[in-house]
């Protein structure tokens, strides 16, 4: 029998997954490996962990959770690759990758992680402009089910490295590293206002923010009376600020506008206000591909009473220049996401879901997973599931890896 006495062992009883049989907090690929040996002789099963910010728990009452917090070491080469270890946070990476003036488009939330984030997708503020994060991984290393540790990126386990970008985490196998091509990390404009009047800013928004530049991400949430606009542009001031009376124009009576210029990416993303889901809400979402009708627009505006409220994050840009089969990913004509959130119970979230359903694209996007979901190979995969299903298949035949919507 493999002995775990010599790993960090961090359960029963560790609060960050109390369901869990056992927590193990890795420090290296061999750890990985032993855990997965040690699995493979209880037949427990595996669900890694990056962040820990999974919207629903995946944790089954005999399932070991690798932790991967104890690699995330992060390093830039001289021809700007990122290596990252996969528990690695995006605050951490963010300030890391500053230092050599590079970035990657990810998410808000500076404790979010960068595996999870990057195996659903990654939508950010600079993702109309430079795509998901997944579309700038060029290699990772992961322990497979078998236990074998592979590169894989575009000539290397290939079918591995496509499966990876995009389909959603804890599916064919632990990753231990990432490496993403950086960009140059910009300063930007960041933006933020209010408005008065929602009817008015979610129609000018919708007609507006998916047809931005892709320099300009602006993103809206509704909550009450007052409707926040929220978001980062790379472009000249003076471009900006015209694009913004543009919407202003049409968006009704304003509150307030800071415009403020030359802040470092880095340090715009953790200056908005990122919420955590298990934290006392409950949200539902799906893509849009078309504009939303106004009477569906004022049916959902209707309902937002208390803690109710509606998130829209534009896509288009550079999301929708990668063809839906290039990658995991298959979300990629749609103009923007629209999550319903409120208090757990609250019956408003699956009311104002089903309602903007009728208008929506039945897609969902992987890294905001919903358990209500009717046909979820569908709404998270699309077209690319039944190549997803058939490596899934292939790579982890016993459901090593598995937990409810895996594939
Ligand atoms: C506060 C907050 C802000 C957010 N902001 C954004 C945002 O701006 N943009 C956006 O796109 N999303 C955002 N999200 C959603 C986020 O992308 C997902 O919750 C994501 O899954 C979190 O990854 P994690 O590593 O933190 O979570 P985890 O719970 O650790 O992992 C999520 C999934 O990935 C798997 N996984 C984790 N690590 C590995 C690994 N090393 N190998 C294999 N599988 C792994 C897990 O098993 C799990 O299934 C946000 C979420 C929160 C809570």
């Amino acid at each position: 029998m493999i002995d775990l006495n010599a790993l960090d062992v961090l359960s029963p009883g560790y609060e960050a997954s109390p369901k869990a049989k056992l927590t193990v907090r890795c420090h290296s690929v061999s750890d990985v490996v032993q855990v997965l040996a040690y699995a493979a002789e209880t037949g427990d099963r595996i669900v890694p962990r990056g962040g820990g910010h999974c919207f629903v728990d995946r944790c089954p009452a005999d399932g070991i959770v690798v932790d991967l917090s104890g690699m995330d070491r992060i390093a830039v080469d001289d021809h700007g690759v990122a290596t990252i270890g996969a528990g690695a946070r995006l605050g951490a990476v963010y300030a890391a990758l500053h230092e050599s003036g590079r970035t990657i488009p990810a998410g808000c939330g500076d404790t979010v992680g960068i595996a999870g984030l990057t195996l659903g997708g990654g939508i950010g503020l600079l993702g109309r402009q430079y795509g998901l994060t997944c579309d700038r991984l060029v290699g990772a290393q992961v322990v497979l089910a078998d236990r074998s540790v592979v590169e894989c990126d575009e000539h290397r386990e290939s079918e591995l490295f496509w499966a990876l970008r995009g389909a959603g985490g804890g599916q064919f196998g632990i990753v231990t590293e990432l490496r993403f091509a950086t960009v140059p990390e910009p300063s930007v404009c960041r933006i933020e206002g209010r408005w008065a009047e929602p009817e008015s800013v979610v129609k000018a928004w919708q007609d507006w923010a998916p047809n931005a530049p892709d320099g300009l991400t602006v993103n809206l949430t509704v909550q009450g009376g007052q409707a926040t606009l929220f978001g980062a542009s790379t472009m000249p001031p003076e471009t900006t600020r015209a694009l913004l009376r543009e919407f202003t124009a049409r968006a009704g009576v304003l509150y307030a506008i800071d415009i403020r210029l030359d802040v470092p990416y880095s340090m715009v993303k953790s200056t908005f206000r990122a919420e955590d889901p298990a934290e006392g809400s409950r949200s539902r979402s799906e893509f849009f591909a078309r504009t939303m009708s106004e009477r569906t627009a004022g049916e959902l505006l209707k309902g937002l009473e208390g803690n109710r409220r509606l998130a829209f994050t534009a896509m288009g840009g550079a999301y929708n220049r990668v063809a839906e089969e290039e990658t995991a990913f298959a979300h990629r004509g749609e103009r923007f996401l629209l999550e319903e959130i409120g208090d757990p119970g609250d019956p408003w979230v699956d009311e104002a879901w089903n309602a903007a359903h009728a208008e929506g694209s039945g897609r969902v996007y992987p890294n905001f997973p919903d358990l209500a979901l009717e046909d979820p190979a569908e709404a998270y995969h699309a077209g690319n599931y039944p190549r997803l299903a058939a490596f899934k298949k292939n790579c982890d035949p016993h459901r090593v890896f598995d937990f409810p919507q895996a594939l």
